[in-house]
């Protein structure tokens, strides 16, 4: 039985590799892309709204 592995910004159960839950900072990618990708061109920018990245859930 695996380790559970908890996100670091919203404390969900996340269900990566640990290869890929490590590459994310221990979050969600989500969780990781609004914790450090989101806001980046446009400060304080809600999750809601798109911010332009491809990856971006927000607003899809
Ligand atoms: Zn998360
Ligand atoms: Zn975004």
């Amino acid at each position: 039985m695996s380790e559970e592995q908890t996100c670091q910004r919203c404390g969900e159960t996340v269900e990566l590799d640990q290869e890929d839950f490590e590459l994310f900072e221990r979050m969600h990618p989500e969780c990781f892309h609004f914790a450090f990708e989101h806001d980046l061109n446009k400060p304080g920018l809600s999750v809601d709204e798109n911010c332009g990245d491809d990856a971006c859930p927000a607003g899809a």
